[in-house]
Formats: C-alpha cells, structure tokens, sequence
C-alpha cells in the first residue's frame, strides 16, 4: 500500500515537470534554465536538476508543494484563474516519500522545494516546513535542501525553515515597492519580502552557534520598467545589509493566458550584464555608483560593465601592478579575487615585469589587461617591444 502511494506520487512528481524552470537555486542558474525532456512518459529528469549547490555539484530534485496559487502576479505561470495551468498538489507526507526514494535510489542529493500560496502564506509555509523536518528528522537526511520562504509567514517559521535547510530563497521579485505593485499587485514589497531577508539576517545574528540557512532572492527583469541602477542598488543593500549570499536575475519572458502576455521579452544579454555587475558588488569590493550606468540607468549590454569602467578611467591611467592594493587590482579587466590574491602574493617573492610572469601566477588572459596596467612602470605592450 506504501510503496503505491510513494509510486503514484512519482508519477505525480514527474508528470508535473520542470515547474521551477524560472527558478534558479544553484550557482550556475543559466544551465539551470536548460529546459529538459519534453516527453510526456515517466520521465525524472523534468524534475531534476544539476546544481553548483554551496555543498559542491549535486542533482537535486526542484518541485512545488503545490502548482495552485491565489495569488495574480502578472508574470507567473501558476497565477490564479489561469484556466490552462494543471494544478497539482502534494502533502508533506507524500513529497517527502518520493524524495526519500529519489534520495535512496540515488537518483537525486538534494531538494528545492517551493510552491503556490493556498490558504495564505502560513499555511502554505507549514507544509513546506512539515516536509523539510520529515525529510530531516524522520530519514535522517542530512544532505541539501533548499526552502522557498512565501510572503509575510510568521518569525517562528523563517527561523524553523532556516534551522532545516541549507539556503533560503526570499523572492523581491522587483527593486521597490512601486515596480513590485505593477508585476506583482497582491505582493507588499517591505512588510512581506524585505522584512524577511532582514528577519532572516537577525536570526543569523542573534544565534551565532547554530548552523542556519543562507538567504538569496530573485528579480524578475524588464518587465515593469525597471532599470539596473534600481536592480544594483537594491542588490548592493542586500549584500551589504541582509548579507544575501546571492540575488538571481531572470530575465523576464512573457507567459500566454496572462496580463503581460504581450509585453516583450528582455534580452538575455541584459540578465548576464547584471550578474557581472553583481559579482563586482559582491565579490570585487565594488560601490554602485562605480558601475558606468547610462543616463537612463541602465548598463551597456554591448560591453562588460568592468571593461567599461576600465576604458574610461584605466587606459590613461593604468593601474602599477608592483604597488597597487588589492581594490585597485580587482578594477583591472581580466583580474578576479584569486588573480589579485595571486599578484600580492607573487610581489612578495620578486618582480612581476612582464605579462609572462602574470600568466606564471595564474592570470590567464593577459591581454585583457594589457591596456590598463604597468609592470614596474612600463606598459606591457611597449616592454614587449624592447625585446
Ligand atoms: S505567489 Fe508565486 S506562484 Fe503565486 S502567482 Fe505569485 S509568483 Fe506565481
């Protein structure tokens, strides 16, 4: 009888397929928008995904609790009243039998879960906590998970759902309140979003011997008006504020049989231009206002924003890799935080006098910099010449 239930609900799982497309939970979220099988047989690689998780690569399973939702975000898939959506929906029991059997089986090591709203955000959030703590204290798994937070549930459950998984997602879904109430009407920005990524930051602080979650969030761009100084700033807040380990953005397609059905799609381009700005707040020390937006705020999609600032402040007054900190190396095109570990380290043992001696260090596209850096006072293109 229990192995019938634990195999109708696979099927259900994998009849439901790839749900989260549109929701990255990895490192890597571009391979995770690779839409897989589209075949309709039982089939679970619609709903596994492999991702660069914080506890290395692993296939994880990505699904809902439910695929039903009262809520009318302009953007979704699974908004209310839209009559061609198949709804499906599964009871803690039931979606933490199929992972344990995923698990076991080892097709899977690891759970996404997130989900509709049904019955309001704490109902819906106990059945996302209820499913996390069977897979935690009734298998005993101890491997990834990864937990959708839904809008405005209560402090006691963020704090529960951090004690149970590894990472968080809280989704902003826009920059500020007046972008979110055009994608999303029902949502409210600071009281239900924002509040809990800041909750989720005080509950890391106020129990520093517990081992909690960390949080990230997703926009959803293009859609409303938004423009990538909103995004940065926003994104630059969280960093610094919320301590966010990530923010994700997805660029925003519309979806048939909703209100945005015919707005159009935003360029791919745009979306990986922003996780290159991103990663210079985030990892490179960077402020926003550094970042060469535009006079409608917006970045270059033809070129990387670091290229960018490099050309206009670096290529008439290059940066002396034998005597610069290590901010002002991360602004050198071609140079990240392990390059710029790399030439501290180097410097203290000898010279570094030729573009040869960068590649020696691990510095792997020289020539990407070779404008906007002197070695010990040269520039490396005039030293080349000299021999
Ligand atoms: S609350 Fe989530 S699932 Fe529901 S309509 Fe909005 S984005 Fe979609």
């Amino acid at each position: 009888m229990a192995g019938r239930l634990v195999s109708e609900t696979l099927t259900k799982l994998s009849q439901m397929g790839d749900v989260t497309l549109h929701e990255p939970a990895g490192d890597s979220p571009h391979s995770e928008r690779v839409r897989r099988s589209r075949k309709k047989e039982f089939n679970f690689s619609n709903c596994i995904a492999n991702l660069q998780t914080p506890r290395g690569p692993k296939p994880v399973l990505k699904s809902m609790m439910t695929t039903a939702c009262e809520r009318n975000c302009h953007y979704c898939v699974f908004r209310a009243g839209r009559a061609k959506t198949k709804r499906v929906t599964f009871s803690p029991d039931e979606m933490a039998g199929a992972f344990d059997t995923l698990q076991r089986a080892k097709k899977v090591d690891g759970l996404f879960l997130s989900s509709g709203i049904i019955k309001g955000s704490v109902t819906t959030q106990d059945k996302i906590i209820d499913t996390a703590d069977i897979i935690r204290s009734k298998q005993r798994y101890r491997g990834y998970i990864h937990l959708k937070i839904m809008p405005g549930i209560e402090y006691d459950q963020l704090y529960r759902a951090m004690q149970l998984a590894d990472r968080i997602s809280v989704n902003l879904e826009a920059p500020t309140s007046e972008r979110l109430h055009k994608l999303a009407p029902k949502k409210i920005f600071v009281q239900e979003l924002l509040r809990m990524l800041q909750w989720a930051e005080q509950i890391r602080r106020d129990h520093p011997q517990e081992r909690l979650a960390s949080s990230v969030t997703q926009f959803v761009v293009g859609a409303v008006g938004d423009t990538d100084l909103e995004l940065m700033t926003m994104s630059d807040k969280l960093y610094s504020q919320a301590k966010l380990a990530r923010v994700y953005y997805s660029a925003f397609g519309p979806v048939p049989g909703t209100p945005f059905e015919n707005l159009p799609a935003t360029e791919a381009i745009r979306e990986f231009r922003l996780y290159q700005s991103s990663f210079l707040l985030r990892d490179y020390t960077w402020d926003v206002e550094e970042l060469p937006f535009q006079r409608d705020g917006n970045l270059r999609t033809d070129i990387d924003p670091k290229q960018a600032w490099a050309d206009e402040h670096l290529a008439h007054s290059p940066i002396e890799i034998m005597r610069a900190e290590r901010e002002q190396l991360l602004r050198i095109p071609g140079v990240g935080p392990v390059g710029a570990n790399a030439i501290l380290r180097a410097r203290r043992q000898g010279r570094l006098t030729d573009l040869s001696h960068l590649k020696q260090i691990g510095i792997r596209n020289t020539q990407k910099l070779a404008n906007y850096v002197l070695l010990d006072g040269l520039q490396p293109a005039r030293q080349r010449k000299l021999f």
